[in-house]
This record gives C-alpha cells, sequence and structure tokens, in this order.
C-alpha cells in the first residue's frame, strides 16, 4: 500500500469549538445586533462615543490594574509569552551599532562581543494577555492618546469579546461579550455617578428587559476603606471558625470579599456584620448621599446593598450592580463603579472615572428566556422562476427587490414550482414571486402570499408599491 493510501484512510479529526467557547449563529446573531444597535442609539444620545481597544496588551497592564490577588488577574487569565518585541529591539539596535563598526576600528570580535552582551539585557519575551475586560485598556489609551487635552470628561463606550479562563457553566464563558462605558476626566460629580447608572438602566428599558434590579452601596475611599477592612478582619477573626475555607482564606486576602458570599451556612454571621456606610469619612459619606439623591432626581429605582463589592481592585466610593431574570446564580448582567486613581496608577495624570461592563451573553440569554428574542428571520420574497428568459427576469428582480430593502431569495438553479413553493415556506417567505414564460412576456407577474395562499398579478412598479404598503402595516 503506497504511504498516500494509508493516509486516506485516518479519520480526520473532528474539531470543536475550544471549552468555554461557541459559535453565534443565526437567528440568534440577529438579537446579537438588535442589542448592539440599540446600545449604539442609546449612548449616542448620552453623548458617547465608541472606543475600540486591541483584544490583547501586556499581561502587566492588567496585573497592575486589576490587582495581584484578585481571581481574574491570579488564576482567570490567558497570557501567552511574545518574543517579536525582543527581536525588532534586537534588529534596531544591530542597524544602528553596524555603520558605526568602521570609526570604531574595533575588531570585528570586539564588536560582536559588545553586541552580546547588550543582548543579554534585553527580556526574551514579552507575557501578553487577551483582555480579560477593557477599562484598564481604556485608561492606557486616555493616557496614550494625551486625551485629557479634550473637552472633559471623555465619555467612551465599547463593545467586544473578553476572556477569562473560568469554568463554563450557564452564563459563565471563556470567551464572553461586554458592553462598557468609561467616563474619565477632571470631575467627581455625583451627578456623573447617576448619569452613567440612568444611561445603563435607559439602555435595559429600551430593550424590555425583565426583572431589573439595581444594587448599589459605596465603598469609601483609599481614606475610610481600610480602617473598615481592618475592623471587618478583626470581626471575622472573631467567627473564624464557623466559616468555610474560602472566607477563612479570604481573611487576610480580601475580607471585603467575604460579603460576597454565596455560602448557605455563612448568612447568618455576615448579617452580623457590621456595615461600610457607617463607617464612611465625612466625604464619601457626602458623596454617597447625592448620588443617591441624583438618582431619585432621575427616577432611577435603587436598592441599598452593603454587602456589594466589586471583584476587581481599583473601585473605590460608587459601586452598583444590576440583576435579570431567569439566569440562575448568574444573575449579574451589569457591574461597575467609581475608579478614581486608575489613570494615575497607569502613570496618567490624576483623573476621576466610573463606568460599568454589561454580560452581553447574560443580557442576551436574559432576554431570549423572558420572549424577546425576535424569531425566525425570515424572507420577504422567493423569487421561484422557470426558464431561461424567467431567470434573467427573475436577476432584475431580485436586484430591484433588495434596493427597495426586501430580503430576497433567489434560488441559483430552476426547480419545479411545487418544490420552490415548498423551499420557499420552509425557508419562512412571506410571498412567493411567480415568474414563468408568460408572466414575463404578459409583463404581469404573480405574487402568492403563502400565509393564506391568495394570489394576484402586478406590473413590477405595481409589484413594489403594494409590497411597500404590506411591510408599513405589518411594523
Ligand atoms: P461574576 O461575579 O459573575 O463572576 P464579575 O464580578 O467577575 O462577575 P465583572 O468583571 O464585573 O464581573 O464583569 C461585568 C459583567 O460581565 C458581569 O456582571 C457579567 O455579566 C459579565 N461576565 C463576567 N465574567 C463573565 C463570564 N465568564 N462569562 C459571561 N459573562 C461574564
Ligand atoms: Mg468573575
Amino acid at each position: 500500500m503506497s504511504e498516500g493510501a494509508a493516509k486516506k484512510e485516518e479519520k480526520p479529526r473532528r474539531f470543536q469549538a475550544i471549552r468555554g467557547t461557541r459559535d453565534l449563529l443565526p437567528p440568534e446573531t440577529a438579537l446579537w445586533n438588535r442589542v448592539e444597535q440599540t446600545a449604539h442609539e442609546v449612548f449616542g444620545t448620552f453623548g458617547f462615543g465608541e472606543i475600540r481597544v486591541p483584544v490583547f496588551e501586556a499581561t502587566e497592564l492588567f496585573a497592575r490594574s486589576i490587582g495581584l490577588e484578585t481571581d481574574v488577574v491570579s488564576k482567570e487569565m490567558y497570557s501567552i509569552p511574545d518574543p517579536i518585541d525582543g527581536y525588532e529591539r534586537k534588529l534596531k539596535f544591530i542597524e544602528e551599532e553596524l555603520p558605526k563598526l568602521d570609526k570604531r576600528g574595533d575588531t570585528l570580535q570586539a564588536y560582536l562581543e559588545e553586541v552580546q552582551k547588550e543582548f543579554e539585557k534585553y527580556p526574551e519575551v514579552e507575557m501578553l494577555a487577551l483582555r480579560p475586560e477593557a477599562t484598564a485598556s481604556v485608561c492606557r489609551a486616555y493616557i496614550e492618546h494625551g486625551m485629557q487635552q479634550l473637552p472633559q470628561p471623555v465619555k467612551l463606550y465599547y463593545m467586544g469579546p473578553m476572556f477569562r479562563r473560568e469554568r463554563p457553566q450557564k452564563g459563565r464563558y471563556r470567551q464572553f461579550y461586554q458592553i462598557g462605558v468609561e467616563v474619565l476626566g477632571g470631575s467627581d460629580a455625583p451627578a456623573i455617578d447617576a448619569e452613567v447608572i440612568e444611561m445603563v438602566m435607559t439602555f435595559f428599558d429600551r430593550l424590555e428587559l425583565q426583572g431589573v434590579q439595581l444594587d448599589i452601596n459605596s465603598i469609601g475611599c483609599r481614606e475610610c476603606r481600610p480602617k473598615y477592612v481592618e475592623l471587618l478582619r478583626a470581626e471575622l477573626l472573631k467567627v473564624k471558625d464557623k466559616l468555610g475555607p474560602d472566607s477563612q482564606r479570604r481573611i487576610e486576602t480580601n475580607p471585603l470579599r467575604v460579603l460576597d458570599s454565596k455560602l448557605e451556612s455563612e448568612q447568618g454571621i455576615i448579617a452580623t456584620l457590621p456595615h461600610i456606610a457607617d463607617h464612611l469619612c465625612e466625604a464619601c459619606a457626602a458623596h454617597y448621599a447625592a448620588v443617591k439623591h441624583q438618582l431619585e432626581m432621575r427616577g432611577v429605582i435603587y436598592r441599598e446593598n452593603w454587602r456589594l463589592v466589586r471583584g476587581l481592585d481599583y473601585y473605590m466610593r460608587t459601586t452598583f450592580e444590576i440583576t435579570a431574570q431567569g439566569l440562575g446564580s448568574q444573575n449579574a448582567v451589569c457591574g461597575g463603579g467609581r475608579y478614581d486613581g486608575l489613570v494615575e496608577l497607569l502613570g496618567g495624570p490624576p483623573t476621576k472615572g466610573i463606568g460599568f461592563a454589561i454580560g452581553e451573553d447574560r443580557l442576551i440569554l436574559s432576554l431570549q428566556e423572558s420572549g424577546k428574542a425576535p424569531a425566525q428571520q425570515g424572507r420577504d420574497v422567493y423569487i421561484a422562476w422557470m426558464g431561461e428568459r424567467a431567470h434573467a427576469t427573475a436577476i432584475r428582480a431580485a436586484k430591484d427587490l433588495r434596493k427597495a430593502g426586501f430580503s430576497v431569495e433567489l434560488p441559483p438553479v430552476e426547480q419545479k414550482f411545487g418544490k420552490a413553493l415548498g423551499q420557499a415556506d420552509k425557508l419562512g417567505a412571506k410571498y412567493a414571486l411567480i415568474l414563468g414564460d408568460n408572466e414575463v412576456s404578459e409583463g404581469l407577474w404573480t405574487l402568492k402570499t403563502l400565509a393564506d395562499g391568495s394570489q394576484a398579478k402586478y406590473t413590477e412598479p405595481d409589484l413594489l408599491e403594494h409590497l411597500r404598503k404590506q411591510k408599513a402595516l405589518s411594523s
């Protein structure tokens, strides 16, 4: 047997989407598009502009901003070594040094040794990470493009995939999608916090998302939070034995996260812990009170939740989370908060910031569960053509109908009449446009309404007019 024949018998590997990733297919993608289109529209009315940042960045950018102790950085990031930058730096060094060789009067050997020494100083690789979130990237971009020179605050939104190595389950994926917003600038006026929250609530309202619940809290600032955290730690140590292993560990690493615990057996203990709202410094307490007042002025209904803390390190003061129905335990569709100081932490000018990120996958799931998803996306017109002469007319008819905004299916090969109608039905077409020899020579086209089987003849302009009227009636 020849080698070629042996290869043929090997079963080719059947590739599948990587665990935690998935394909989004029609008709579901129509809902994704509707959601994203609505975001463009609503955010636009609030004066926000879209920013598109890269899908990967230096790992250090995320480590520095999100925090080393967080789950996201300590275990969920997809990080890869990238040797290319080092290579380019070496090339540049040689390009700059080589022309000087003549003047040095050195031996080539000495020169090469020097180059070698120089290269050893370079890191071999740079670690790059698939972005687990986009706030850090937006802050990086704000600094890189000197956006503090623009009229402040700068109001940006983004949408796109994020990557976290988590255990996949309903509403939790390794590649998931976020729609997010950041407001960066010199002011931390409570009205900014309130308007950002008002905007996301308006967006959800426009989508008719069901069971929307907004929770808010203030987690203080660098002044008051550490004192509260110490108090919390002291209280937790007193009840340490009654806590689970995760919470026991968090007493040391991040006591605030204990408040996040969903463990049934810990709920009674957590209820007795001190509330941060009672330990805010004067400035934070005043800010929090003003945010609540501003929300009331905007008719935004909220619930205060003293246990709401965020998973990422950079948050301070206002924090909020929005849940929706139909999602089980992964019911948070939006998380956000204030992060003054993050831009500075990344080497930029002192800047205030607030933002949120919507989990688009969960938003879509919730819309689907409550029946707000569009049904199968049908065609308007299926063109059943027969004969070569009719084919030419059919191509022209398809062009005109599509230009007028109708969705048209034009079969590539001639079909028997019965098969064509069956196909039109399967595709959910509203009409079959029947074009045979008779229709073409008479200049009268037959339009069949598939819902009731009724049939009528039209000239081309009358047909377009009729379809337009019907469409206007049904929308
Ligand atoms: P969770 O507590 O559910 O893990 P989080 O605090 O890690 O959420 P954020 O980093 O605040 O989430 O991200 C904002 C939103 O992004 C979340 O409210 C959620 O809707 C969505 N989200 C986060 N991680 C995932 C994921 N792995 N799959 C799908 N959506 C996600
Ligand atoms: Mg998480």
